[in-house]
């Protein structure tokens, strides 16, 4: 079957079925770390969409998309992060059955959230047992739909609308940057950028430790890697997916990588400074922005801050770590762009 690749009417369309349903997240600006980039950039803070990342936005869009007759025959997804419990969330918010595939060592507040959001979580066995054959199974015993985290068109055009909206708000950027897993909120915002300012550089941030889309990209072709170690756990991903690629290999300028040591760092930034929680994941295009700031001199640059569910005794600790490095106020709040190169 030939793949049904998403355009920017999708993502209209899906901006259409959103409305009242997603937030529509907050722009923030920070003048110190517009003094400290030499840019003018605009955060879309993702970490305070339903749910706690963007993920609300596809799962929706997704489940908006079948008929009346599939959706009474429910959803079911594979996932122990975000997209298990936006789906779970969006599903009981219009009334429909979820069940959720997580593995059986998943942290048990994963579970109880989307438990509480009323989906039935089955469990597996990560290390002897195939996620995507049980969802498939699933979902065939019980004629539910699989919904993906980010291989799937709705799910594409659903993250799409994030960027949309940036624009609609921030203007005409520069430059885009986006972090990137699996590819949804990439691909999704390559078409929103292409059609909404087609100036728009638009670039994915990958943890160093993985950059199979980086790789991909170079190669004209997805490459598959070994699961990354990253802090970044949204974006532990081992490839992008078949309706992803295309569209990051069409409209993606560039994909560049970033340290754990640099997502810390920004993530304490954004906690002191912004006064926001961002999970590890969430940082990786603000942390590319800082480390390429000598490239971006001047112009208006857009970064999706993607989440922010990350336990408070992680981000503690997190924190913690970073508190040695970051450079404390005043020196931050004095210090020119070239002290934190
Ligand atoms: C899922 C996720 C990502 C990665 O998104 P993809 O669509 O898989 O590229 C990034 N950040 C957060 C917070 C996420 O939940």
């Amino acid at each position: 079957m030939p793949l049904n690749i998403p355009t920017f009417d999708d993502v209209l369309t899906a901006a259409a079925r959103l409305a009242g349903l997603a937030h529509r997240t907050p722009v923030l600006t920070s003048r110190t770390f517009n003094d400290l980039t030499g840019a003018e950039v605009f955060f879309k803070c993702e970490n305070f969409q339903r749910g706690g990342a963007f993920k609300f936005r596809g799962a929706m869009n997704a489940l908006l998309a079948l008929d009346i007759s599939a959706r009474a025959r429910g959803v079911v997804a594979y996932s122990s992060g975000n997209h298990a419990q936006a789906l779970a969330y969006a599903a009981a918010i219009k009334g429909v059955k979820a069940v959720i595939i997580m593995p059986r060592d998943a942290p048990e507040l994963k579970v109880r959230a989307t438990r509480g959001y009323g989906a039935e979580v089955i469990f597996y066995d990560r290390y002897s047992e195939n996620r995507e054959e049980i969802g498939g199974r699933i979902a065939a015993e019980r004629g539910a739909a699989l919904i993906p985290p980010y291989d799937h068109p709705d799910v594409i055009a659903g993250q799409g609308t994030a960027t949309l909206e940036l624009i609609q708000e921030a203007g005409p950027l520069d430059a885009l940057y986006v972090c990137l897993g699996g590819g949804g909120l990439l691909a999704g915002a390559a078409l929103a950028a292409a059609e909404c300012a087609p100036a728009c550089r638009v670039v994915g941030v990958e943890p160093e430790a993985g950059n199979d889309g980086q790789q991909s990209l170079a190669r004209g072709e997805v490459v598959t890697i070994e699961v990354p170690k990253s802090i970044a756990d949204g974006a532990v991903v081992t490839h992008l997916g078949a309706h992803n690629f295309p569209v990051i290999r069409d409209k993606v300028a560039a994909i560049t990588t970033v340290s754990d040591d640099a997502l810390i760092e920004m993530m304490h930034f954004f906690a002191e400074r912004m006064k926001i929680v961002v999970e590890p994941t969430g940082c990786l295009a603000a942390a590319a922005v800082r480390s390429e700031s000598q490239s971006l001199r001047g112009q208006r640059i857009g970064v999706i801050v993607s989440g922010g569910n990350v336990d408070l005794t992680r981000f503690a600790s997190l924190i913690m770590a970073a508190g040695d490095k970051t450079p404390r106020e005043p020196a931050m709040a004095r210090a020119g762009p070239e002290t934190f190169r």
